[in-house]
């Protein structure tokens, strides 16, 4: 069993850092907001006064935080963790980033001695919850045979997807399919309703048919054919609208660094953009189907 250290025990680090307990393994934990740290406490954890602290003696680190910025100045930045942890420590960087600051953050930590890999999710809040998350992984081979049976503890699914970074690639290009999905499906249902069409007999056709995707069969944007889905509940997510579009900026950085367009992936980021500033960022992505339907009218 390993001695990890656990930096951003929010939404989906808490969770995580639970699950890791419950594997049996020896958790530090440090966030800003206290209450989150003594969550994990109570669940069998240690408490890190500060980040650095945090890495202190352990094996492995694993960093569950919100966007580069954090990640960066926690890592590199005055009292950063690279500088407090042994030469030979595991970092796992989950949160989902830039591929950049994900590869500079890497290169500096290897610089030290150190090993490191980015390792975004997917599943949600529910998907940590159940530890059936999907592990999406950056960095050396050695690293990542390491870090397998750690992030086991934590998900379902763990992929390599090559050197530094790709990991964060894989990310946001799936995420860039998700939200254009969204939108697809949001457009279709709403001209299915406009025409005459009932939300029943058009999912049960879709679902079949070669318009189906994975964000229609589990997120479907209206009430009823997906009793799981957040149409059901008003919208309450689920994944947030903000989320959605701070992953969809992400793979327009990463176009715009790779010179290439992604017509698609712009005009999705556009209408998320006005999704959010119409004040629904903390709504599920797939209540932007109200704005399309106001659109629509
Ligand atoms: P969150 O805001 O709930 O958690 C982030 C935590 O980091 C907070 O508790 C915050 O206090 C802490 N934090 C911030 N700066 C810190 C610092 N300097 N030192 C220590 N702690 C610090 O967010 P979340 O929903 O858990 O998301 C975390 C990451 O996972 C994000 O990158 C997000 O994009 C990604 N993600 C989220 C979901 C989701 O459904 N919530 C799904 C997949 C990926």
């Amino acid at each position: 069993m390993a001695y990890i250290g656990f930096i951003g025990v929010g939404n989906m680090g808490g969770p995580m850092a639970r699950n890791l307990l419950k594997a049996g393994h020896r958790v530090k934990a440090f966030d800003l907001s206290a209450d989150l740290v003594q969550r994990v406490v109570d669940a069998g954890g240690e408490k890190a006064g500060n980040a650095q602290d945090a890495v202190r003696d352990v094996e492995i680190v694993i960093t569950m935080l919100p966007a580069g910025k954090h990640v960066a100045s926690v890592y590199t930045g005055e009292k950063g963790i690279l500088a407090a942890a042994k030469p030979g420590t595991l970092f796992i960087d989950s949160s989902t980033i830039d591929v950049k600051t994900a590869r500079e953050v890497i290169q500096a930590a290897e610089a030290k001695g150190m090993m490191m890999l980015d390792a975004p999710v997917s599943g949600g809040v529910a998907g940590a919850e159940n530890a059936a998350l999907t592990f999406m992984v950056g960095g050396r081979e050695e690293a990542f045979f390491k870090a397998k049976p750690i992030l086991e503890a934590m998900g379902k699914k763990i992929v390599h997807a090559g050197g530094a970074g790709n990991g964060q690639v894989a990310k946001i290009c799936n995420n860039m399919i998700l939200g254009i999905s969204m939108i697809a499906i949001s457009e279709a249902f709403v001209m299915a309703e406009k025409l005459g069409l009932s939300a029943q007999s058009m999912f049960d056709i879709v679902s079949n048919s070669s318009g189906s995707c994975w964000a229609l069969i589990n997120h479907c944007p209206v009430p009823g054919p997906v009793p799981t889905s957040a149409a059901n509940r008003d919208y309450k997510p689920g994944f947030a609208a903000e989320l959605m579009l701070k992953d969809l900026k992400l793979s327009q950085d990463a176009a715009r660094s790779a010179k290439i367009q992604t017509p698609l992936g712009a005009e999705a980021t556009a209408l998320f953009s006005e999704y959010v500033q119409s004040g629904d960022g903390q709504s599920d992505y797939s209540g932007i189907i109200r704005m399309i339907r106001k659109m629509a009218d």
